[in-house]
């Protein structure tokens, strides 16, 4: 038994030190490995399965709206990064520059990608010349390279995978249409797959991305009460166009600006679906985006019938289209049981001589380990509900866990008094002043997170300097 509970007392409660507790299930349900590489990490096959689920998943959802893949190169030459002021300001304390070629000092030197706005563009401006060449609906998958400080798995590397779209359309309209629409294909991305609500809206000036003309976002809760950005959609306007000369010709033979977006959403995610939904036995993973959906676990596997029952029983789920695998190792069943709950695996299926006998099985589930005993016969079905169901309870349960960590606040005092002592959202009026964030800021390590497109009127004026409130922000610490 000493050995059986060595794996989850391997990890750090949440509620000692979430952070802790968050790179201990990186590490122990598998997902990732050090190597010599300072702030990069290595993804390993169970954390790699989940982001090919994720991008499996989006990548169809983009097709479904016209999106094409593509490939640029990883290095941008210095003199293209420039070209687009504001852009330039952004990346530039955080680009990894490439000054040699062998032995060759470069005549200019490259960064390594942190974002391919500029790779686009330049593209664009050759690839694109009249209105029949509109609108450009492109995406690619690749790894881009920011250097940051600190680093923390998932959250924050200075490698990281992605996918960016880059779209180009002929007007200001198509532009902002095509912006709402891949925000859309986020949010129901991560409402329906991996089972995280999503509060969808406008980032604030501050807030934007740089050279953007606006910036959409999907904030989500973790269950410490921090916000995670977890995908951005940017109306460019015509800025990067005037800045790269990506022009068309349009019906009337005129020469025209085209209008672009860009959009992406990142391996943060993966931190999401952690911090979202995982406990103090490691991951629970959403049966929609798990790459093992049920485990078989024999319990004394060595008695008669009782693998070749197990067998049986993993090739009728996969039958009925429920990723399963069987774990016929050496290990004792409670460590098999707790390695499962570590890996977040949705259900688990234990199978014994007398479950055998009787034509049974014991059906488990991750989230509430809540146990059934199912005829072997009405398994597949049985466990097929299960899994829809443990997915639509996920989600509840973080709605219900966001909904009781939003707070409204009507005076400065109220602000500061729940941003000191309540993580989570705060919802509070703004009269969309940069002075005002900047003191929020400053004073709470508070940001606005976002500006909700459903709006609620909590008061008249701005929670910080009282003067006439513009629009209702949800606020909040972030990741
Ligand atoms: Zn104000």
């Amino acid at each position: 038994m000493a050995k059986e509970k060595k794996l989850v007392e391997a990890i750090t409660s949440m509620e000692e030190d979430f952070a802790r507790w968050y790179t201990d299930v990186c590490i122990k349900a598998d997902l990732i490995g050090y190597t010599s590489v300072k702030g990069c990490m290595a993804i390993k096959p169970a954390g790699y399965a989940l982001w090919e689920n994720i991008q499996a998943e989006l990548d169809r959802r983009f097709k479904e709206t016209g999106v094409q893949n593509v490939y640029m190169p990883m290095f941008i030459p210095e003199s293209l990064l420039q070209k687009e002021k504001d852009h330039v300001e952004g990346f530039a304390p955080e680009v990894a520059w490439v000054t040699h070629g062998g032995l060759d000092e470069l005549q200019e030197r490259m960064c390594v990608r942190p974002t391919s706005e500029t790779l686009f563009c330049d593209f664009y401006a050759k690839d694109i010349q009249s209105h029949r060449d509109l609108p450009r609906l492109y995406n690619q998958w690749c790894s881009v390279v920011r250097w940051e400080k600190t680093t923390r798995p998932f959250l924050r590397s200075r490698e990281f995978l992605w996918q960016e779209g880059h779209t180009a359309h002929a007007t200001e309209e198509e532009a902002e249409e095509r912006t709402i629409q891949m925000l859309n294909v986020y949010a129901s991305f991560l409402e329906d797959v991996l089972a995280i609500p999503v509060i969808k809206g406008r980032k604030t000036d501050k807030e934007k991305f740089a050279g953007a003309a606006s910036t959409y976002t999907v904030e989500a809760l973790m269950h410490d009460g921090k916000a995670l950005q977890s995908g951005t959609s940017h109306n460019f306007g015509d800025g990067f166009a005037k800045a790269f000369g990506v022009q068309y010709t349009d019906k009337n033979n005129q020469l025209q600006y085209v209008h672009q977006t860009s959009w992406g959403m990142t391996t943060r995610v993966i931190g999401a679906l952690i911090m979202v939904h995982g406990d103090n036995s490691g991951l629970v993973l959403p049966p929609r985006i798990a790459p093992t959906q049920a485990m078989v676990i024999p319990i004394r596997q060595s008695a008669e019938g009782v693998m070749d029952k197990a067998v049986e029983v993993k090739a009728a789920l996969e039958a009925a289209g429920i990723r399963t695998a069987l774990d016929d190792s050496d290990k004792s069943p409670g460590w098999k049981f707790s390695e499962q709950e570590m890996r977040g695996i949705p259900v688990r299926v234990e199978l014994g001589p007398k479950d055998v006998a009787a034509g049974q099985a014991v059906l488990v589930r991750r989230d509430t380990r809540e146990k059934q005993i199912v005829p072997i016969e009405n398994l597949a079905a049985v466990t097929a509900e299960l899994l829809e169901t443990i997915q639509k309870d996920l989600f509840e349960k973080a709605l219900a866990h966001r909904e009781a960590h939003t707070y409204d606040a009507v005076t400065y005092e109220e602000f500061s008094e729940i941003a000191d002592t309540k993580p989570g959202f705060i919802r509070a009026m703004w009269c969309g002043e940069e002075a005002c964030e900047n003191k929020i800021k400053d004073d709470l390590s508070v940001t606005s997170r976002c500006i909700p497109g459903e709006q609620v009127h909590l008061a008249d004026t701005c929670i910080c300097c009282g003067k006439p409130a513009k629009k209702m922000v949800y606020w909040g610490k972030a990741y």
